[in-house]
């Protein structure tokens, strides 16, 4: 089925004129599919200005870049990009198409796959090109990893979650096409984004902290929390948290980690109040060393982790925030 021609693609996405890191993450992760498959990498770019980062795109691997660089798509327009996108994607037949799993990601995917009648899969956490060069698409569920691969329809199309790929290394001296798409005819004028307000997120960005203190339900009440909140700061951290800790509203979704949450990467991870539970663990595979805080041996966390404290975290947070500042003052 795979013809030598079809290409891989990835769908970027731009921040404020910025390429997002998820998108370049997918540039480095399809550079290497479409070099396995020994087919072009091609990635579509719409936005305002989208020229401008289409040398960053093929310093990270692309062949191709097809920009979108029009006033129209200075928001973004889930039915325009989905008129251009599927337009293109009949016209180059890509093999593999690849979205971040962002707010945009999550909302444009469907509708693309839709149109193109294909599957998609969701919030990936790793892709592999099987022997039979199908694409095995690796998904979180049913409490362990399972892989979807799509043999019958192409585009075969996944969301990826943010920051399991590394950014590629940057090769200035590599060339590539940039080709500047046409805005439709007729534009689609169900939807139309007049203006994003963006929430500015509090505190250190979970994907890219070095240290991340995570809660659980084990905190108890919003004083518990306070606690684990407090070791964050004192540590400079950012906060994560479990499902249960979201629910409780002690701290707002963007802090869950997991499954359905953020995958991160520190150097070293706290756990407190948490049992371990795979649909959060699954968020921490990349973390270097990880240490829980829980008041019974038993749990299962004290199995996931390079060291256990058997304590209550109420009791414990304090005392390691006095001793840390200790430590702080006299270094
Ligand atoms: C489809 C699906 C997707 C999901 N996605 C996610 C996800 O992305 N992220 C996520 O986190 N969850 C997710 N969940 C929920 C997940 O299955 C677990 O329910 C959740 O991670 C458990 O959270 P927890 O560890 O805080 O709570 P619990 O499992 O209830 O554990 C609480 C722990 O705290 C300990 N404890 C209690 N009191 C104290 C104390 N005072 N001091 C110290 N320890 C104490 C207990 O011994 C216990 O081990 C998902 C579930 C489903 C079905």
């Amino acid at each position: 089925m795979e013809n030598i021609n079809d290409p891989v693609w990835v769908v970027a996405e731009q921040t404020g004129g910025d390429l997002r890191t998820i998108s370049l993450q997918l540039v480095g992760k399809a550079r290497q599919l479409a070099d396995q498959l020994g087919t072009p990498l091609e990635v579509v770019l719409l936005g305002k200005n989208s020229n401008l980062n289409s040398d960053l795109l093929i310093a990270s691997g692309a062949d191709t870049v097809f920009t979108g660089d029009f006033a129209e798509l200075a928001f973004y327009q889930p039915d325009l990009y989905t008129e251009m996108i599927v337009s293109l994607a009949k016209n180059r037949k890509p093999g593999i198409m690849l979205m971040g799993s962002t707010d945009i990601g999550r909302e444009l995917a469907p509708l693309v796959a839709a149109r193109l009648q294909t599957g998609l899969t969701a919030h990936c956490i790793d892709l592999v090109i099987a022997g039979n060069k199908i694409l095995e698409q690796k998904i979180p569920a049913y409490g362990g990893l399972i892989t979807i691969t799509c043999p019958q329809k192409r585009p075969q199309m996944a969301t990826v979650a943010k920051g399991v790929f590394q950014k590629p290394e940057l090769d200035r001296n590599r060339t590539g096409t940039t080709i500047s798409l046409d805005l439709p005819d007729d534009l689609p004028e169900r939807i139309r984004t007049i203006e994003i307000i963006r929430e500015e997120p509090e505190g250190i960005p979970l994907e890219s902290a070095s240290i991340v203190v995570a809660g659980g339900v084990g905190a108890c009440d919003a004083e518990g929390w306070h606690k684990i909140s407090a070791l964050a700061k004192t540590l400079k951290a950012a906060l994560g948290a479990t499902r249960p800790a979201v629910d409780a509203g002690w701290t707002e979704l963007e802090s869950m980690i997991g499954q359905s949450g953020k995958m991160v990467s520190p150097d070293l991870y706290i756990g407190a109040g948490l049992s371990g539970e795979q649909q959060h663990m699954v968020g921490i595979t990349n973390a270097k060393i990880m240490v829980a805080v829980n008041n019974d041996a038993g749990s299962p966390v004290f199995e996931q982790v390079d060291y256990g404290v058997v304590d209550d975290c109420r009791e414990f947070i304090p005392v390691l925030i006095d001793k840390i500042k200790q430590y702080q003052k006299g270094a």
